[in-house]
């Protein structure tokens, strides 16, 4: 083990902590790709195999240099120059002496006991006044963004005489973005264009990175601008990180699954030499099929290829060129399920193309799917199955499930498409205060828009039990969930459970008629 590096060790130490085995191997293991294994310890071997690979990669490294590459070409040493000075503050080990206060202001702060009851009881149910809440085994804070809050929080009791600012959010949460806010730190916000105006911050000042990261251009501003930098990064995203950076020195293009807007896979984009984003399946197959069939003639087929992808490329892109020899990395909180079949696609595709001995040269995929996001999309593919398995199979109809997070949350909204798939009734709502006590509820659906006052309730026999599967988002505190439950209950005693008279069917109807669709931003 002694060779193994900090960077080596904590890559398999994110891995070994999985719950889940995400089903990769990287093709250097495999002699026949059909047989490739998905079992956990296989799955673990495929990553010490390629950590193996990242320290064989770093003693070829210098070996590439004087080939004609300059150290400093390579991004991510470019990025390391810069986390190395004094005043790049990574780590909760710089802030030791707040370290307890911090962490009791956010108990304080962010949980809930009602929350922290469901969790104690076997099926993590709640029953109330006739309703039963059913909360997903997994939901809620990740430790990537307790962390990440811990750390500003921290930087705000350790520099109380200093200007704070955080480049854009600190995590898409308005409850978390609003404590800041009272704590007096400065969000820099971005403009239509996705720009940021930096000038707004002076010499000696604080600056906080996401926990979705920062771009590299983002960093060398910073660091030019001399400022106290603390960089709350999930450790996940700088996996990531990683994984592009072994495309740049493989000479691969990293094609990213994500979507080019969000700040984390800016922030991977400018770690990569050359990149494509795609933000679906749909884009994967496009691309899959150009890299099967386009020739340098199509003219018009290359022309329609970058018209598609003109904003999600590097700028030099030739797909020509850049679709010979590529890598599969991802936006952290995709759909799992997606970044899975588009890697399955890309593998295949590659392989029909250059031929299964030559898939090394031409192919390298890493599992960098975040856990926090595979277990919660787990945990309410299972509260589907309760609303649709016999009750004798543990069966449980729900009347809906209640998806709680940031409406600009991405894991958040993959939560969402998960029943909506599976045709379970679900609205997403990133605060309790979209559930009004005229029983109507203010959501995001699954393509963006917010559907300002659809009824909640429908209606059914009074006295008839209330039945709500509960899931919450990565950045989501579970005081925000118990607060969206506490207007449910009081509907539910409101509309079920007192009105003994009958429905309020005719109104529930007008009101549905109201409803009216803006686009998200
Ligand atoms: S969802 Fe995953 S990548 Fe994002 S902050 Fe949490 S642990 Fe990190």
């Amino acid at each position: 083990m002694q060779f193994l590096n900090f960077e080596v060790v904590l890559s398999i130490l994110l891995l070994s902590s999985s719950s889940c085995c995400y089903g990769f191997t990287t093709p250097r293991l495999s002699s026949s790709i059909t047989s490739r294994t998905t079992t956990t310890s296989s799955f673990l071997l495929s990553a010490i195999e390629t950590n193996d690979d990242v320290v064989e990669k770093k003693k070829a490294a210098p070996k590439k240099m004087q080939n004609g590459r300059d150290k400093m070409e390579f991004l991510k040493n470019q990025r390391d120059a810069i986390a190395k000075k004094k005043d790049y503050l990574r780590g909760a080990g710089a802030f030791k002496k707040v370290k307890k206060e911090v962490t009791q202001s956010m108990r304080d702060q962010f949980d809930s006991d009602m929350m922290n009851q469901m969790k104690e009881t076997p099926n993590f149910k709640l029953e109330k006044d006739g309703a039963e809440f059913y909360l997903a085994k997994d939901h809620g804070f990740c430790w990537g963004v307790e962390r990440s809050i811990n750390l500003a929080y921290s930087a705000v009791e350790t520099f109380p005489d200093a200007q704070l600012h955080i480049t854009n959010e600190l995590i898409h949460n308005p409850m978390v973005n609003d404590k800041l806010h009272a704590k007096n730190v400065n969000f820099i916000q971005k403009d239509g264009e996705n720009q940021k105006d930096f000038s707004q911050i002076a010499e000696g000042d604080v600056v906080m990175l996401p926990a979705f990261g920062a771009t590299l251009d983002e960093m060398k501003i910073l660091d030019a601008k001399k400022v106290k930098v603390v960089d709350t990064t999930c450790p996940w995203v700088a996996k990531v990180w990683n994984t592009v950076h072994t495309h740049q020195i493989r000479g691969l293009t990293s094609v990213i699954h994500g979507k080019y807007g969000h700040e984390e896979t800016m922030a991977t984009k400018s770690m990569c030499e050359t990149y494509i984003c795609v933000k679906n399946l749909e884009e994967a197959e496009y691309l899959a099929d150009f890299v099967a069939s386009a020739t340098e003639e199509d003219t018009e087929r290359t022309e329609a290829f970058m018209e598609k992808f003109k904003k999600a490329c590097s700028s030099h892109f030739d797909p020509h060129k850049h679709l010979i020899k590529i890598g599969l990395a991802n936006q952290t909180t995709m759909y799992k399920k997606e970044t899975r079949a588009i890697g399955q696609l890309l593998q295949k595709t590659i392989m029909s193309k250059f031929g299964p001995d030559l898939i090394n040269e031409h192919y390298y995929e890493f599992d960098t799917i975040c856990d926090a996001t595979q277990v919660r999309q787990d945990a309410v593919d299972e509260l589907c199955n309760m609303h649709y398995n016999k009750p004798e199979d543990g069966g449980n109809e729900l009347d809906f499930i209640l998806v709680v997070g940031g409406f600009d949350s991405s894991n958040t909204a993959h939560l969402l498409e998960i029943p909506q798939m599976r045709g379970v009734r679900s609205y997403h709502i990133n605060e309790a205060e979209c559930i009004r006590a005229d029983n109507t509820i203010k959501h995001r659906t699954m393509d963006g828009g917010i559907v300002e006052s659809e009824t909640l309730l429908l209606p059914k026999e009074p006295g008839t039990k209330l039945r709500v599967g509960v899931t919450s988002g990565a950045s989501t505190p579970d005081k925000e969930v118990q607060d969206a439950l506490g207007i449910i209950m009081m509907l539910n005693q409101l509309y079920y459970q007192k009105s003994k008279e009958g429905s309020t069917t005719e109104e529930e109807e007008e009101r549905n008629d109201t409803t009216t669709i803006t686009a998200c931003n």
